[in-house]
């Protein structure tokens, strides 16, 4: 049965921007010894912005930009969005591409009779990426910047560098968990050293990166056998399963629906601060209880 206090604690929430979909949450809290956080639109606020644009010498650049803008405007993927919007407006007046998003990965297309591939660099041969302006790549992953690659027929013409704003809160509100000795970890799908270095940025403990949409849960899984229970803080799509998944999820009230159905808890504002509130509710509502 739900108790007086526990109805309390809940109306507290609600008031405060947190949305308990019961009192078995807050209950459930109280126990985590962990928390795992999705990095883009989760830590961080999902708007990357293009900073770099490289190219093979000699190719045409106003022919591959209408390439990539043919193609990432009919992806689904965060990514895309914002790489579209560096780009202005093009002649659209060629031939549409066709186009299959491969989540975790990137997008595959036909366009003017070639094959594209626009995604992730493990999605290339190594060898491939690393005789395509490696150094640079690697000096724009050490800023903590995403990086995407463009291949045509085989062969990689072009990478992309973005950059994404950490949520102002995010750093404080790490600190907080540490000082309560609750493990924190970051879940991305990208790549290992852009994720480190936003990791250290804001002091989370832990770092897997790499992981594709499907491994997230297993990921969730893996973190409860060695930490205890766990719960996971997201906001997109490819979150949904592991919010599911972990003892408590926790969705960005600005994510996607899919996010905020699969989560027992919601962060209305997106604030992420209210996760630290959320836990501290739970203590000291095991303290009244019990
Ligand atoms: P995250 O867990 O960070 O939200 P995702 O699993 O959604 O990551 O994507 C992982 C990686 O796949 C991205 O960092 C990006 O490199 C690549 N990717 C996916 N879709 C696209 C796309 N449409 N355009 C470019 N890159 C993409
Ligand atoms: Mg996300």
């Amino acid at each position: 049965a739900v108790t007086p206090a526990t109805l309390a604690a809940i109306s507290f929430g609600a008031k405060n921007g947190i949305l308990f979909k019961g009192g078995l949450h807050l209950e459930n809290l109280y126990g985590i010894k962990g928390i795992a956080f999705d990095k883009t639109g989760t830590l961080t606020q999902g708007q990357p912005k293009v900073t770099d644009f490289l190219i093979s010498d000699g190719l045409a650049k106003e022919e591959l930009i209408q390439a990539i803008v043919s193609i990432e405007g009919q992806s689904v993927h965060p990514l895309a969005k914002a790489i579209v919007n560096h780009f202005p407006v093009r002649d659209l007046s060629q031939e549409e591409a066709v186009i299959q998003d491969v989540p975790g990965w990137g997008v595959e297309a036909t366009y003017l009779g070639s094959n594209w591939k626009i995604g992730k660099a493990a999605w290339f041969e190594e060898q491939a990426v690393q005789q395509f302006y490696y150094d640079e790549a690697e000096g724009f992953s050490n800023e903590g910047k995403t990086m995407v690659y463009i291949g045509c027929d085989g062969k990689i013409v072009g990478i992309l560098a973005l950059k994404d704003i950490v949520r102002e809160e995010a750093k404080n509100m790490i600190a907080a968990l540490n000082q309560r000795r609750i493990a924190t970890i970051m879940v991305t799908g990208d790549h290992e050293t852009t994720a480190q270095v936003i990791g250290k940025e804001l002091g989370l403990k832990r770092v897997i990166a790499d992981c594709l949409p499907e491994n997230k849960v297993d990921a969730v899984v893996a973190l409860e056998k060695e930490y205890g229970q766990v719960a996971m803080v997201g906001d997109g799509i490819n979150d949904a399963p592991a919010l599911a998944n972990a003892t408590v999820g926790i969705a960005m009230g600005q994510g996607t629906d899919i996010a905020m159905e699969a989560a027992d808890i919601v962060l209305i504002k997106s604030d992420l601060a209210k996760v630290v509130t959320a836990y501290d509710l739970s203590q000291r509502l095991h303290r009244v209880v019990w």
